[in-house]
């Protein structure tokens, strides 16, 4: 990848997050992602396209609105930088090739479920369910190689990442007498099933489960946060398997050709 390429692949991406922080505003509320244009919360000024630049129109107004000063969370740009990162990563591994693109357009739609279920404890339907929809759609398509999945792989990757995660969840229910997971959890882990195959789903539970823990544990040791307050998992499941596209070779020995599963 030559450097003005990689420098249009951040700017792509930061663009995209700048929408990706609509979508994280606006989906939990149901309001379409298309129109209005962006207001500003504090005193409802529509915000001119020159004070909507990705993260430099934050800097340059240090955090503030420019009318009435309200501050603006660094969310914003927060967004807008890993989006850009994740697009230059992802073009950079996987090449500017289908498959590299449909990475970035899940990776897109997991920073806005990661963001969304941090903040309101939900994964929504409008984005898991076409999530499953494209991934078994992607793998009957030849135009698309590995970590993608065959269309054998990804039918049972639906069928055992949702009937496998909701009976681990009924499970840790039944054992400790909590609400552990929710559907929306399940439906996002039939969606790995999807897109990267049943025998990717060992390696992203294990480590989401991993992650889950050590992040849960310290967010009560340090933080001093109530226990019975519900962890939203959806940030760790995205994690480990945003760790599968760069672990999962190694972890299933792909470099000595790809294993027979299935067939
Ligand atoms: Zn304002």
């Amino acid at each position: 990848m030559s450097w003005d390429l990689m420098a249009l692949a951040l700017l792509i991406g930061a663009i995209w997050g700048s929408f990706l922080n609509v979508c994280i505003h606006r989906i939990p509320l149901e309001e379409s992602v298309v129109t209005p244009r962006s207001r500003c919360p504090g005193c409802r000024h529509l915000i001119a396209w020159h004070d909507n630049l990705p993260i430099i129109s934050w800097l340059w107004l240090r955090a503030r609105c420019r009318h009435c000063q309200t501050a603006i969370s660094p969310l914003y740009p927060l967004v807008e930088s890993i989006t850009a990162l994740l697009t230059l990563a992802t073009l950079y591994k996987f090449g500017l090739t289908p498959t590299g693109v449909a990475l970035v357009v899940l990776g897109y739609a997991l920073i806005t479920l990661t963001v969304i279920d941090f903040y309101h404890y939900i994964l929504p339907d409008v984005i898991t369910l076409p999530g499953i929809g494209v991934g078994v759609a992607l793998s009957f398509l030849p135009w698309f190689h590995e970590p993608l999945a065959f269309w054998q792989e990804s039918l049972a990757g639906v069928v055992t990442g949702g009937g496998g995660f909701w009976l681990f969840g009924w499970l840790f229910q039944r054992i400790t007498g909590k609400e552990g997971l929710g559907l929306g959890d399940v439906k996002l882990t039939a969606l790995f099933g999807a897109w990267f195959g049943w025998q990717a789903l060992p390696f992203i539970i294990f480590m989401s489960a991993v992650l889950g823990s050590v992040a849960g544990i310290a967010w009560i040791v340090v933080s001093g946060r109530d226990r019975s307050l519900p962890i939203p998992f959806g940030p760790y499941l995205a994690l480990a398997a945003w760790g599968y596209l760069y672990l999962g070779p190694m972890v299933y020995g792909w470099y000595l050709g790809r294993p027979v599963l299935l067939y």
